[in-house]
């Protein structure tokens, strides 16, 4: 291969002057951009709609950040087939080292234009700058590995030779992929999937959040730009409700890549599995969903380490990452001491506009807003002590970052994904209780243990049933290439996204001999 190896996007240093004007002005950039609207794309052509979704700051939801086309049911029945016959005419066909430079091509334009795209996310998803670049920074990320990593698959695999034949075995695409992501990284986990289908050979109809469809619109824009043919990506907004449903029951849609919630990649999987009419394929599908994430601190840990590393995984981004510290698990002798750390850490963080850049900004939107407000009372109800925070602030949806005590393992807190600053904190016996409430959930995404006992930290290793597992260090953060990131149980199909095994989870092998 000749290009060079692979390494993750630098993030930026707000402290430095430049790169704090810099990001002001790609805000004012962006505010000058509001209101612009999006079609749809489908057979690479841009299409009307009748019905449009508009996208709102959170932080101030009486702004419209723009909007996109709305598809009906029709027009998603349309994407599948002509994204279906792009593939079967053009696309399979295409050289897969050139798929590769189109994504290297679109990381040095997204790297040029990095704070432009961040300040979308500041505005449509409420990411301070500091979320928001990393949101670009692993997108970046993805282009960049997925590309050296097709580069790597697109050629003969090694197989075995045999006297007398010319044995060969090559990796080929499957058809037109499905692609569904969630809003909370609506550039990285959006451009992963959407790039890693893409760059395998697949045709893409993808369907974005409908709370996150600029920055998916703008990213489609780029990869246009970059070279990608039209036919080749269908952007087809849509209620998924409306449309989910269409896009994963098509007898021609070949699978499906779904990041979101368990209930809905549940239903995606009972879906996909049924048999359509004219269906020639058992579909396949790549599922990651939610999280109850826990961090287990003992009492050999610094104390001011672990209060640290709980605060910053609890309520980054306001707690809406999947990876998101939600459970603190902590042993009796310690549990008091490092609770009232964790509160008074927590009472220090600011919320506000995340143009602002604050700790905090709002959450998602008025649904997920009131949900959280729910879970708050729900564990007020079940005799959970509220330390901090638990109430909403004016202004746009945005709820205090909260820290509830004395919380037992079965509690709906303890147990349910909320999805925002709430921050459970369990009281287990020792450390072997610990490791019995870790593992005691329907999840298993990310987690972590702080210890100073070599012989706990190796069992953690052994014995915590998380697909991203991070010893004496936040929970939250995983890097492309380094961590490749997937969950066991109910958070998922355990893809390992931005690991080696991704992109063959896009293909399928096909062998060829020849006798001569
Ligand atoms: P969500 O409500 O499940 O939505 C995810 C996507 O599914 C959206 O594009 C949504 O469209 C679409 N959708 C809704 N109903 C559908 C249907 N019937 N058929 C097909 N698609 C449908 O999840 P979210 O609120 O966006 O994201 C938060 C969730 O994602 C959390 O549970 C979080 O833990 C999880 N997550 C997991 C990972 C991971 O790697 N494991 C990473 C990030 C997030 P609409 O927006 O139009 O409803």
């Amino acid at each position: 291969m000749s290009v060079i190896p692979f390494k993750n996007e630098p993030l930026t240093d707000f402290s430095v002057p430049a790169n704090k004007a810099a990001y002001e002005a790609a805000l004012e950039k962006v505010r000058g951009d509001f209101g612009k609207h999006w079609e749809l794309l489908i057979a690479g052509e841009r299409v009307a709609s009748e019905k449009k979704i508009e996208s709102y700051d959170p932080a101030d939801p009486n702004t419209v950040v723009g909007s996109v086309g709305k598809a009906n049911k029709e027009q998603a029945l349309k994407a599948i087939d002509t994204a279906h016959e792009f593939f079967q005419n053009e696309w399979r066909f295409f050289d897969g080292h050139a798929r590769a430079r189109i994504l290297l091509r679109s990381a040095a334009m997204l790297r040029a234009r990095k704070h432009e795209f961040s300040a979308t996310m500041t505005y449509e998803e409420s990411k301070n700058w500091v979320e928001a670049d990393a949101d670009t920074a692993e997108a970046i990320d993805f282009l960049e590995f997925y590309a050296r990593e097709m580069m790597r698959l697109d050629r003969e695999q090694e197989v075995v030779p045999y006297p007398g034949d010319e044995n060969n075995l090559y990796y080929v695409p499957l058809g037109v992929a499905v692609v569904i992501p969630p809003w909370n990284f609506p550039l990285a986990i959006m451009a992963g999937m959407t790039t890693a289908a893409l760059v395998t050979g697949n045709t893409v109809v993808l369907k974005p959040a409908s709370t996150a469809p600029i920055i998916a619109a703008k990213f489609i824009d780029l990869l246009l730009e970059a070279g990608m043919p039209a036919k080749a990506i269908t952007f087809c907004p849509g209620s998924g409700g409306e449309v989910g449903d269409t896009l994963v029951d098509h007898p021609k849609t070949r699978l499906i890549a779904f990041t979101g919630s368990k209930e809905i990649g549940l239903r995606i999987h009972e879906r996909a599995a049924k048999v359509n009419e004219g269906q020639l394929w058992i579909k396949r599908t790549i599922l990651e969903m939610g999280g109850k994430d826990g961090m287990v601190v003992d009492e050999t840990a610094d104390l001011d380490y672990a209060a640290d590393m709980a605060v910053a995984g609890a309520y980054g981004f306001q707690g809406q990452k999947c990876s998101a510290c939600s459970r603190l698990i902590a042993v009796d002798a310690i549990y008091d001491e490092l609770v009232d750390k964790v509160v008074e850490r927590t009472k220090k963080l600011k919320i506000d506009h995340p143009s602002k850049n604050p700790n905090m900004g709002a959450v998602i939107d008025a649904a997920s807003h009131g949900k959280i407000l729910e879970y708050i009372e729900k564990a007020k109800n079940d005799g959970n002590e509220v330390m901090c925070g638990g109430k909403a602030i004016e202004g746009g949806y945005f709820v205090e970052p909260t820290v509830v005590k004395n919380v037992k393992d079965t509690d709906t807190i303890a147990q349910e994904e909320i999805f925002g600053p709430v921050l459970a904190c369990i009281r287990a016996t020792d450390f072997e209780d610990a490791l019995r409430i870790f593992n005691g959930t329907e999840f298993g995404l990310t987690g972590g243990l702080i210890s100073n006992v070599r012989e706990r930290l190796e069992r953690a290793r052994r014995e915590f049933h998380v697909g991203n597992l991070y010893l004496n260090r936040k929970i939250t953060g995983a890097l492309v290439g380094v961590q490749p990131f997937g969950g066991f149980n109910m958070s998922g199909t355990d893809s390992k996204a931005g690991g080696q095994d991704y992109l063959g989870l896009f293909m399928q092998g096909k062998s060829v001999t020849e006798k001569f």
